[in-house]
């Protein structure tokens, strides 16, 4: 669990987090969204000492921040960045490794670990093991940036704006990569992103924040459909997407009960209809928050009703 105890960062004058007062449990895939320069960066820094807070407490798991040592916090967080670093001149089973080496884990099980988590993540270890950075896509070198983060088992990842550079398709391949590795492995995340879609997409909690102050904090459908004040509504609102919930409300889709076949693709209801239209297109049918099916029927009628 992490909390942040009444919270302030200034740089020089300029205060950029405003009393921030909030709580991530464990286990939560948890995205904090708001505009450029609105102290996203800042906050998740602040999570593992890279920046320092002016005022306030931060604990995780109860023991502050402040008096843990850096090196023994940051081995239990795992940090990906918009740009991953890859080291240059190591290969990718190297850089894929490398916090492993640190942490004194023998050669043979690091390849081991190393060879799981690349195959997992779609960069087979026969293939790119030995390949170095240059020789990788952008796309690519960020699944590496991923395996680089989980191999250690972090109770907790930070990822700032880690798909923002991507193309549509690769940002979209790396959101289901991260949820499925989430599903798997359930560690806390904490992901920083200025895209309100991104963030209904991934999120388990919205944390929103505008002008270092945070707005709300709700599940991505409480935050579509009872935003605290309208800068909230305004943010999601510019966004004009039809989500699958709005499908569901509109009382289509059949609840799943004992004697109704389950099978196809699992969406959430933040999703957007759209996702499903893609879903159905090579699907009969499609799982939603594994509550409700929802066929090419249910999606035709709903458009029709237009
Ligand atoms: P975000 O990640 O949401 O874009 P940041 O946390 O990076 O926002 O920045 C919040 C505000 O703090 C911005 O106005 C930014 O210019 C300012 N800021 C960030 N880092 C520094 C710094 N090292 N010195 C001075 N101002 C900074
Ligand atoms: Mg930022």
């Amino acid at each position: 669990m992490i909390v942040f105890e009444d919270v302030v960062k200034t740089y020089q004058d300029k205060q950029v987090v405003n009393h921030l007062n909030l709580t991530i449990a464990s286990g939560e895939f948890f995205v904090l969204v708001g505009p450029s320069g609105s102290g996203k960066t800042t906050i998740l820094k602040m999570i593992n000492r890279l920046t320092q807070q002016t005022h306030g407490k931060i604990l995780i798991d109860n023991k502050d921040v402040a008096s843990t040592n850096t090196t023994i916090l940051r081995r239990h967080i795992g940090y990906v960045l918009q740009n991953i670093a890859l080291f240059p001149n190591l290969t990718i089973s190297q850089n894929a490794g490398i916090l492993l080496e640190a942490n004194g884990v023998k050669r043979s099980q690091r390849q081991q670990l190393v060879k799981i988590l690349l195959d997992k993540v779609g960069l087979p270890y026969e293939q790119y093991g030995t390949r170095m950075p240059r020789e990788l896509s952008g796309g690519e070198q960020q699944r590496v940036g991923i395996v680089r983060a989980l191999i250690t088992k972090p109770e907790i990842i930070l990822m700032d704006e880690p798909f923002s550079a991507l193309d549509p398709l690769s940002r979209k391949q790396l959101q289901d990569l991260i949820l499925s590795l989430y599903q798997e492995f359930r560690p806390t995340i904490v992901f920083v992103t200025h895209d309100m879609q991104e963030a209904l997409r991934l999120g388990s909690k919205i944390g929103v924040l505008v002008n270092g102050e945070l707005q709300q904090v709700g599940k991505p459908q409480t935050i579509i459909n009872q935003p605290a004040n309208a800068v909230v509504s305004s943010l999601f609102n510019n966004q004009r997407i039809t989500l699958i919930a709005d499908l569901l409300e509109a009382g289509l889709g059949q609840k799943i009960t004992t004697d109704v076949s389950v099978e196809g693709p699992h969406l959430k209801s933040t999703q957007t209809l759209q996702e499903l239209a893609a879903m159905l297109y090579r699907h009969d049918s499609a799982i939603i928050d594994q509550q409700y099916i929802i066929n090419q029927r249910h999606l035709l009628m709903y458009i029709s009703k237009y």
